[in-house]
């Protein structure tokens, strides 16, 4: 009977398997990843991100969730605004009136979509922990967490909001498996997806180089840069934690980025994202 349960174990495995997992397993652990539209924020003043340009200019962040399919799990990158508030048609705008905040479809709906649950997330880590990255944070309390030390430090001392941070986004965090990080980390040992340590918008902000088996190395940039012309310009916001240590930040990753060939993708830059498929499509 044990014998019997065992083949019929190994077919359904077998079954379960596309082609195109199967293919790609030889060569590389990661088949696909999925870009999830993770929210909006409207801003009054461009200006607080390009400091010098755009003053008084309204505009429209993106903001982005990348689900990665890896032959070890599922890993998500970022978690974007909170689903709560696509009960909002109007947003909610922050204290200070400058930024307002959307979710149009919840996260778990466009996972749903995709056939994951929360809870099939075995890896979860965010670019940095302010609350368009960190909104829905507090549904992968079961999945290993990448922090780097020094953000997890700000997250959980003593003065969480003198980061920008709202203790709220993690609050069922706090029990969870962390890894914590002092620089990069090759999270499944492939060379595959692999954290860059990049610090400076925050104490430990992090972005993530992703080698897709047919489009090619990406890097996922986090909030590195918010828009393509702070990539060129090297520009960042004064409000960064540091603006010294983001622009060192800045010309490490265009120095990876050479040496490997990769592109660019800036979390929320709407016009330098919109050519990338959406969820549920996603990009081999
Ligand atoms: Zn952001």
């Amino acid at each position: 009977m044990k014998k019997i349960l065992a083949i019929a174990a190994l077919l359904l495995a077998a079954c379960a398997q596309s082609p195109q997992l199967v293919k790609n397993e030889a060569t590389s652990g990661i088949d696909r990843m999925y870009v999830i539209p993770c929210g909006e924020n409207h801003v009054k003043d461009l200006s607080r991100w390009t400091p010098g340009v755009n003053v008084g200019k309204a505009a429209v962040f993106a903001d982005h969730c990348y689900l990665i399919r890896h032959a070890k799990g599922w890993m998500l990158w970022d978690s974007g605004n909170p689903d709560r508030l696509a009960d909002l048609p109007n947003g909610q705008a922050n204290p200070q009136g400058t930024i307002t905040a959307f979710m149009k479809k919840r996260l778990v709906d466009s996972l749903k979509e995709i056939g994951v649950a929360p809870a099939d997330i075995q890896y979860f880590a965010m670019s940095h922990s302010h609350g368009d990255h960190s909104g829905n944070a507090n549904l992968f309390a079961g999945s290993t967490i990448f922090m780097q030390q020094a953000e997890y430090d700000a997250v959980f001392g003593p003065e969480p909001q003198k980061y920008g941070f709202l203790p709220a986004n993690f609050e069922k965090l706090r029990g969870a498996k962390f890894v914590l990080l002092k620089g990069d980390h090759d999270v499944f040992g492939d060379g595959t997806v692999v954290i860059k340590s990049t610090p400076g918008h925050t104490p430990g902000h992090q972005s993530l180089f992703v080698k897709l088996p047919e489009h090619g190395p990406v890097l996922l940039s986090g909030d590195l840069v918010h828009l393509i012309y702070s990539w060129d310009n090297e520009v960042v916001p004064a409000f960064n934690f540091s603006v010294p240590q983001s622009l060192e930040s800045i010309k490490a990753m265009k120095a990876l980025v050479k040496s490997t060939n990769a592109e660019v993708w800036i979390n929320h830059d709407p016009e330098q994202t919109k050519d990338i498929p959406k969820a549920p499509k996603w990009v081999e």
